[in-house]
């Protein structure tokens, strides 16, 4: 058999590595090939949950109140032009225990986009909220959790780390909240294998991240009845599981 060049079948191999890699890397919750993030609690025992996309006057007082109701605390991921539009909504978050995160301002696919768009779009939401609440947030998430190479490293240089999730349930895409509940499972299933069933969990195991959406990036208002529904369904069974409901401040402490 006569000699092939090697790079001849090499080259579409490696190219096509090189992309699937590359797609890995922008796209997966936990590869860090872009900068280090969270995307767990640092305890089984720990559950944050999570909303992005808000704050939305439709159905983020109705959130707060459910998570009343569980002394549940969460982390609201928010858009800059969301913030200018309902700033006490904001207010009231913060006044309820909750923490803040940086979603930028207009909820843009950041992987395509030049280091000075990334800072433009993280600076004016820190700009929204800071002019809220008199401060800029620790947290920072991409919005549809995609990355490129300056993403993280900005949004370090601004003060924040980014912020990933171990549960992504599509409660955006959901058609029920019969749909949406049993998406939610996998955290009540791994709840019940690290604990003895009377709250007691395993130690250095870590929790669950969940992201959730109480908007919707497009325009505001956004209709997010079904995740209400299926948080509804889930609290009390989480909690007699014995899950605690952390900020991400709490959940990396
Ligand atoms: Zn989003």
């Amino acid at each position: 058999m006569a000699a092939v060049n090697p790079w001849l079948i090499g080259a579409p191999v490696a190219a096509a590595t090189a992309v699937g890699g590359l797609a890995y890397a922008a796209f997966h919750p936990r590869s860090e090939f872009f900068g280090k993030h969270i995307h767990a609690t640092n305890c089984s025992a720990k559950l944050a949950i999570t909303f992005d996309d808000g704050p939305n006057p439709s159905i983020t007082p109705k959130l707060l109140a459910l998570l009343d109701q569980y002394n549940a605390r969460a982390t609201f991921f928010v858009v800059g032009k969301f913030v200018r539009d309902a700033p006490d909504l904001l207010r009231e978050i913060i006044a309820r225990g909750h923490s803040i995160g940086n979603h930028t301002e207009t909820h843009p696919n950041l992987s395509l986009a030049m280091p000075s768009r990334v800072r433009g779009q993280l600076e004016d939401c820190n700009g929204a909220i800071s002019e809220v609440l008199g401060s800029t947030p620790a947290w920072f998430r991409p919005p549809f959790g995609l990355r490129n190479p300056w993403v993280i490293p900005i949004a370090n240089k601004l003060g924040m780390q980014a912020v990933m999730w171990t549960l992504l349930p599509g409660d955006w895409r959901a058609p029920s909240a019969e749909w949406l509940i049993p998406r939610l499972q996998p955290i009540a299933t791994r709840a019940v294998k690290n604990s003895d069933g009377r709250g007691n969990f395993r130690e250095n195991i870590r929790g669950d991240l969940l992201c959730l959406h109480d908007g919707y990036h497009r325009h505001q208002n956004g209709d997010r009845r079904h995740t209400l529904k299926a948080l509804q369904y889930w609290f009390p069974r989480w909690r007699d599981l014995g899950l605690k409901f952390v900020t991400i401040d709490e959940a990396v402490r």
